[in-house]
């Protein structure tokens, strides 16, 4: 029989609930029964959220760092389980899990676990006032509630757990209805290395259900979100009370290559950039963009790298290609490419994929668009699947120009082996995050997080576990000053 999991609150799994049966985007399998939470017991995890966090607000940093990094020991030592669910609950190779998801989780575990960076206060001079002192402290918010999206539940789930709980925070995380095993297996773990109870819950379930009653519990006194742009925006305009909000939202990246580029290298990351994940990743680099001069020769590698990739099982090492996680989400990569086609796009080419997977499985076959327009909702809108759309420029003022030329703003990259014109276009490009020749490499330590409608606030970095504080200003006067005489003599002459 498949596993079961149910909600954590405190220090209890909780069964209470309708149990719904998970099915494998890879191959149809059944996968696990997963207990549903509704508003009620997502009220009782704030509730118990909020009793927790008045302790561990109080515990040191060497506290927390010392448990995240117990946590980081203990996920290691169960790193092919967290690798085989995290596969089988979202369709995404196992090769990718094995060696990409899993292991950077770890590493970005890690990195909040012995970040020095991070201090619980600084010391400031007021220059106003000679002779005072000032301590800036960095206070948790409190009860943090985190909303995560279905694509990279583990590496989400890091994301939104670590730094909140370095910063002192207790934490409600709702992974997505469809992809929850991994949260639930780090909500297990969290309590099995020896977070206080309460200090991490993790309800899943319904957005409209759980994540609007998160949003809606005047207890929560900040919303880490990540997912669409249109749910961003309707969740933060239907919230009560006053919360703090990060949203993490989508994206439509571009990857610019110049023709001085190693072309081979470029040719890969352009690939990389858009099928990893079945291109089902925020920063997807779904619009390429090539110097007109090297057009022909980049689109036949990119289709003489495409005709290497190997279909099959996600579950067996030896594939490349994964699944696409849901239903929803096949049908939407369907209708997008379809419109594209009858506005004019041409398929310049299509990886054949049906013939290997495994029947009971969704998949995309990678495809190639050119011919695509700015007006077509395939170059402007988000897609979150294996459909690379490629335009070209002549110039660089018109690579960033078309770069821009977006509602997003999360990502991009830039090939070229000029190194000052990679700087000097990369600080140009309207986005959260610019690799240089590279494409999708995250690091615990720098903040990400988007431009425009890609969203507000970062997360990871210094910056994101700041997000998770608030500031409390101590000004002491250790002793009376003149300033003291004049200042006061305004109301007491
Ligand atoms: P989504 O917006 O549908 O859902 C995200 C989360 O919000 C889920 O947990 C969902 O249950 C919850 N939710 C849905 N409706 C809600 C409501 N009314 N109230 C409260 N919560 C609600 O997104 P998705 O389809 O799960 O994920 C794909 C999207 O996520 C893409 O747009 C992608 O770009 C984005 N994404 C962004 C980042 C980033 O870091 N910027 C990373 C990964 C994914």
């Amino acid at each position: 029989m498949e596993p079961r999991y149910g909600n954590r609150i405190g220090e209890r799994e909780d069964f209470d609930g309708e149990g719904h049966l998970l099915k494998s985007p890879a191959d149809g399998r059944d996968v696990a029964t997963v207990t549903y939470a509704d508003a009620k017991k997502t009220d009782e995890a704030v509730e118990t959220a909020r009793e927790a966090s008045k302790k561990w607000k109080t515990s040191t940093l060497k506290e927390r760092q010392d448990l995240l990094l117990r946590l980081v020991e203990r996920i290691q030592s169960r790193s092919e389980t967290y690798a085989f669910l995290e596969s089988l609950n979202t369709g995404k190779t196992l090769r990718q899990s094995t060696l990409l998801d899993i292991p950077l989780g770890i590493e970005n575990v890690r990195y909040f676990a012995t970040t020095k960076e991070f201090a619980l206060q600084r010391e400031i001079e007021h220059p106003e006032y000679p002779g005072t002192r000032g301590v800036v402290q960095y206070a948790p918010m409190g009860v943090v509630a985190s909303i995560a999206p279905w694509n990279v539940p583990f590496l989400m789930a890091i994301w939104k757990l670590a730094p909140a709980l370095l910063a002192g925070n207790a934490v409600v995380l709702k992974p997505s209805h469809y992809t929850p095993l991994t949260a639930l297996e780090l909500g297990r773990d969290t309590a099995a290395v020896g977070f206080p109870p309460g200090v991490v819950n993790v309800v899943t379930g319904y957005g409209p259900v759980v994540g609007d009653a998160l949003v809606k519990n005047k207890h929560v006194n900040m919303v880490s979100f990540t997912g669409s742009t249109k749910t961003g925006q309707e969740l933060m305009a239907g919230s009560s009370g006053l919360k703090k909000f990060t949203l993490e939202l989508g994206g439509k990246s571009p990857n610019v290559v110049f023709a001085d580029a190693d072309l081979e290298q470029a040719a890969m990351g352009a690939l990389f950039g858009i099928y990893l994940n079945s291109g089902q990743l925020c920063e997807s680099g779904s619009r390429l963009l090539l110097q007109a001069s090297i057009r022909e020769s980049f689109l036949a590698k990119l289709r003489e790298l495409m005709g290497r990739m190997r279909p099959g099982n996600p579950m067996d090492m030896e594939t490349d290609i994964s699944a696409i996680t849901t239903e929803k989400q096949k049908r939407k990569i369907e209708t997008m490419v379809e419109a594209g086609v009858a506005a004019g796009a041409k398929v310049y080419f299509r990886k054949e994929v049906s013939v290997l997977s495994p029947p009971g499985g969704l998949f995309y076959p990678p495809t190639v668009l050119t011919e695509v327009h700015h007006d077509q909702e395939v170059w402007r809108e988000e897609i979150f699947g294996p459909v690379l759309s490629v335009m070209e420029f002549e110039t660089e003022s018109e690579a960033i120009e078309l770069a821009n030329r977006t509602e997003y703003g999360l990502a991009a990259g830039v090939w070229t082996s000029d190194l000052t014109r990679a700087e000097r276009v990369a600080s140009q490009i309207d986005a959260g995050t610019v690799w240089v020749n590279e494409y999708h490499m995250l690091s615990a330590a720098a903040p990400r997080g988007g431009f425009k409608n890609s969203g507000i606030g970062r997360e990871l970095g210094l910056e994101g576990i700041l997000e998770c504080t608030q500031t409390r200003h101590i000004f002491v006067n250790p002793e009376h000053t003149d300033l003291d005489d004049a200042a006061y003599g305004v109301v007491l002459p």
